[in-house]
């Protein structure tokens, strides 16, 4: 038989097209704050993950300037061979000293942070235990495992001690509970404290991905800050490209943590280190954090105000606890035309979020907070969500 060898590109793509599920990608040309240029127009930029604005912050941006002009662009190879700098070590510890915990470890995202650890901490004789609605870096990390797989119901306790159990009487040799800090579709929280319990009781290991918790829980410091969970929690995993503005992916947690990850993570081993301009950014954005609390303040001042306004005008705003607040319209044509008519009409960026990304009944646009939005932008936005929603009757 001859072979198209590359037929399915086009015939996948297309059938991606006729779903309505392709992606349309839109050009920044300014930092990613709240006001920002999208495709040569100005824009309300209401779908940054740059919650407290300090990818733009003076101080951040002075810090990249510097370190790009000491040590060039590059870091030139990966970190264990000759990619780790004096500016590694120092983020490295302020970093842990912000978190509260003995030691951390920079990593190139948070993805390469799950794809590389989670394979390193069990292995055929384990158990791993996963909430259903965890990132799909996590669901990646386990299938990279020979681990066997359980999955629990979302943030549900009880579902989680039941799997436990059943990893216990199988005879596991460990048992890893995994789970999202905050979730990026729903804006929700892992019920951390319960967590904990349960898997004290079996000896299970637990490891959360903050990767939307960092910068805003707990004064920035995450969600293990948050619930005091410092050295109970024994991996947190992060990111450094959300909260803190800049890039990178982390690891938190006890020194014994660090020095297996530095020495098994294959992502870590086998990948090309920050470029030095990077990592002198991300020190800044720990420093900006930890010495201007107002950035944080800000952020859930506007959450709790647009969330209430939203919620009054008869949005369905789901279970959200953060700056994460989904608009669960149902109908995904309906969230689609929501996105697309709020930036058409009144140049507010939001993100649709539809299957698979999401049940196709709980379709939604997703509006994440700034620090950045002023008062008169959150006025403005909710002005036009009255207007497009009612045009739409989705209100
Ligand atoms: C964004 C995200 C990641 C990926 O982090 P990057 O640093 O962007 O690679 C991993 N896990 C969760 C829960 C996330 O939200």
């Amino acid at each position: 038989m001859k072979r198209n060898p590359t037929i399915f590109l086009k015939e996948e793509y297309e059938n991606l097209v006729d779903l309505n599920l392709e992606w349309i990608i839109r050009a920044l040309e300014s930092g990613s704050k709240p006001h920002a240029v999208v495709d040569g127009r100005e824009v309300l930029m209401l779908n940054t993950n740059n919650y407290l604005g300090l990818a733009t912050h003076p101080k951040v941006v002075q810090a990249t300037i510097d370190a790009a002009k000491k040590y060039g662009a590059g870091a030139g190879a990966v970190p264990v061979i000759a990619g780790t700098y004096d500016l590694t070590r120092i983020f490295q510890e302020k970093f842990a000293e912000f978190k509260g915990v003995e030691a951390s470890l920079l990593c190139q995202t948070g993805f390469a942070v799950n794809q590389g650890l989670i394979p390193t901490l069990i292995g055929e004789e384990d158990y791993v235990i996963s909430d259903e609605l965890n990132h799909g870096s996590i669901i990646d990390g386990i299938r990279l495992t020979r681990a066997k797989r359980l999955v629990y119901p979302h943030t549900d306790v009880g579902g989680l001690e039941n799997s436990l159990k059943e990893a216990d009487d199988a005879g596991a040799r460990r048992i890893l509970v995994i789970t999202d800090g905050v979730f990026s579709m729903d804006g929700d929280i892992a019920p951390l404290p319960d967590i904990v319990k349960a898997c004290e009781s079996y000896g299970a290991m637990v490891f959360v991905d903050d990767c939307h918790g960092e910068g805003v829980l707990g004064a920035g410091r995450g969600i293990v800050a948050h619930f005091n969970l410092q050295h109970k929690v024994h991996v947190e995993g992060g990111s450094m490209s959300k909260g803190f503005g800049v890039f990178g992916g982390t690891i938190a947690g006890s020194n014994d943590l660090i020095l297996f990850a530095t020495n098994k993570s294959r992502s870590y081993l086998l990948s090309t280190a920050h470029p030095p301009p990077t990592v002198a950014a991300c020190i800044a954005a720990v420093e900006v954090a930890s010495t201007e609390p107002e950035h944080n303040k800000k952020l859930w001042d506007n959450t709790n105000y647009f969330k209430k306004h939203v919620q009054n005008l008869g949005y369905n705003t789901g279970n959200s606890q953060t700056p994460i607040i989904p608009l669960i319209v149902g109908d995904p044509g309906k969230a689609q035309n929501l996105a697309k008519l709020l930036f058409k009409e009144e140049s507010i960026f939001t993100t649709p979020i539809v299957f698979p990304m999401v049940a196709k009944e709980l379709s939604r646009i997703r509006v994440q907070m700034n620090a950045l939005l002023e008062n008169k932008d959150l006025d403005y936005a909710i002005d036009a969500l009255e207007k497009i929603g009612k045009y739409l009757e989705i209100i």
